[in-house]
């Protein structure tokens, strides 16, 4: 009879997911596939923890569907396809569009070839409200909340007519054991996991949401944590809004729920820029920017490794770091701070160190991270030019030094308003409070006074070339909702 196939990617979910609902209105017995693909294990954008992710959210697919209607298999995605067509003739494939690299670009055109060279219809539905192939933002807001706002593609899997697999055809298990393995402290995949964050941020952490949100110790418990939710699929952005808008009349909630509409908002538009403009994965997206000098040599080299390993002795870019190795987590102002500091104070190319933080980051979301990597290291043209001065962002983000303390133990005895700045404690003072600069912890890297002035002089002179200015006008036309 055949099967028809729902091909999960970065959408590991049962409910509000349209190929599952196409899928079934097909009335064919329903397999779920997910592809271990070596074009995403072997790439640097990945790591450990996301994997990890991975696995728990299909684990949590598993425990909601009979064993025999989900199979995992390792193998391109072509593989695995004329793997399963050979063995249970497909009659259908389904997924989401998936706004990604380079590689699962690619990946899309040769499974779109192998789908027509075996007559087998690919349906592929929109990711959330990003439109596929745009070129312009004429009515793209309007598109969005209608978006949101529409009902949800829910299917009563109790209902589904699911495929009747082996029940050791899964090979989750035998996978699970060759995945990257990463320690540390992450969030966990599964819709499950997904809801009850939700949940817990509507009821409890959101309402002073908006007070804490730059805070790099208390954002991690007020604001919303659905980043990996969201990146991994574990939840839609229109589950998200439609549960935000039956909280929305809550007393004392607004200011905070006004602030995380637009950040709902914001996911879609740095997907869509991404969308648009997929070549921003490997240049600036203002290509004025592509003679842009910066750092060569052996100290690129140095300075990079010390952003990398939190080792830059400047307080808190080393703090910011460590923790996101530890957690997988970093708020957005922090996020933009390290790459502020890499590319404006260090002068080392934006592009050597995206990937790294790609890794880092639980939520890697491609559209959003190229979108506000190449934002932050102010190479667009369009956006603010914004040099964060970290000790500035230490004395008022961390005030009591304790996010610093957590992460840097050999700071812990320093008092506060030296902590931001431990290059001003005299030879006495590093006896005094037990720490001895450039040993117990580095000396800073650079100047950040004269990097500052550096940079600015730099940036400044770039932004008024023609060739800058003809390519922003050329982004905001593309990019940005035309003005009234
Ligand atoms: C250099 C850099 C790289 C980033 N890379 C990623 C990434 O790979 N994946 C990712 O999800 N976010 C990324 N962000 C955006 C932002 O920092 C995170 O979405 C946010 O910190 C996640 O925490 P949260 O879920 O608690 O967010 P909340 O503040 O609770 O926001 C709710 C949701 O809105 C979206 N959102 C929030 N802020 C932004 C933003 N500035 N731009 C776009 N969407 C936003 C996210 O989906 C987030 O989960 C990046 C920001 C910077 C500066």
């Amino acid at each position: 009879m055949g099967i028809v196939v729902v091909w999960l990617k970065r959408d590991l979910r049962l409910s509000d997911h349209a190929p599952l609902l196409e899928a079934k209105k097909t009335g064919l017995p329903v397999l779920l596939v997910y592809c271990f693909e070596p074009i995403l294990l072997n790439d640097k954008h990945y790591s450990g923890r996301h994997w990890q992710f991975i696995l728990s959210s299909l684990k949590d697919i598993q425990e909601q569907v009979p064993k025999s209607a989900l199979i995992c298999l390792k193998g391109t995605a072509v593989d695995s396809l004329s793997y399963l067509h050979q063995h249970f003739n497909i009659h259908g494939l389904f997924s989401h569009q998936e706004v990604g690299l380079d590689v699962t670009y690619q990946r899309d055109i040769a499974v779109k070839i192998w789908c027509d060279q075996n007559n087998i219809v690919w349906h592929e539905c929109s990711y959330a409200a990003v439109v596929r192939g745009l070129t312009h933002r004429t009515d793209w807001d309007k598109n969005w909340k209608k978006v949101m706002k529409a009902p949800l593609a829910d299917s009563d899997i109790t209902a589904i007519t699911w495929a009747n697999l082996p029940e050791n055809a899964c090979q989750l298990e035998e996978i699970s054991q060759s995945l990257p393995k990463e320690v540390g402290n992450f969030q966990q995949g599964g819709e499950k996991a997904a809801r009850e964050t939700l949940q817990s941020f509507f009821d409890e952490r959101g309402q002073s949401y908006a007070y804490n949100l730059s805070s790099p110790e208390f954002s991690q418990q007020f604001c919303s944590r659905l980043s990996a939710y969201l990146a991994w699929g574990n939840i839609s952005v229109r589950q998200v809004y439609q549960e935000m808008l039956t909280h929305w009349a809550k007393k004392g909630c607004r200011r905070s729920l006004v602030a995380f509409s637009s950040r709902l908002h914001w996911h879609c538009h740095f997907i869509q820029k991404f969308e648009s403009e997929c070549a921003m994965e490997n240049r600036p997206v203002n290509r004025g920017y592509l003679t842009l000098p910066w750092l060569q040599g052996e100290l690129k080299d140095i300075r990079l490794k010390a952003w990398e390993t939190g080792n830059t002795g400047v307080p808190m870019v080393d703090a910011c770091m460590r923790s996101l190795q530890h957690t997988g987590y970093l708020n957005f102002r922090m996020r933009a701070m390290l790459v502020s500091f890499l590319s404006h104070h260090l002068q080392v190319d934006w592009r050597l160190g995206v990937k790294h933080l790609a890794r880092l980051f639980l939520d890697f979301e491609p559209g959003i991270h190229y979108s506000q990597f190449q934002m932050q290291a102010g190479v667009t043209g369009i956006n603010t030019i914004r040099i964060y001065n970290p000790v500035k962002q230490g004395e008022e983000k961390d005030p009591s030094g304790s996010f610093v303390k957590r992460w840097l133990p050999a700071l812990s005895e320093v008092p506060t308003p030296l902590l931001h700045s431990p290059w001003q404690l005299s030879s006495m003072e590093q006896v005094m409070y037990n720490i001895n600069l450039g040993v117990d912890y580095p000396k800073p890297i650079v100047d950040i006074k004269q990097s500052y002035k550096e940079a600015q002089a730099l940036l400044w002179s770039w932004r008024n070339k023609p060739s800058v200015k003809v390519e922003s006008h050329r982004l905001l036309n593309c990019h940005v909702r035309p003005s009234k």
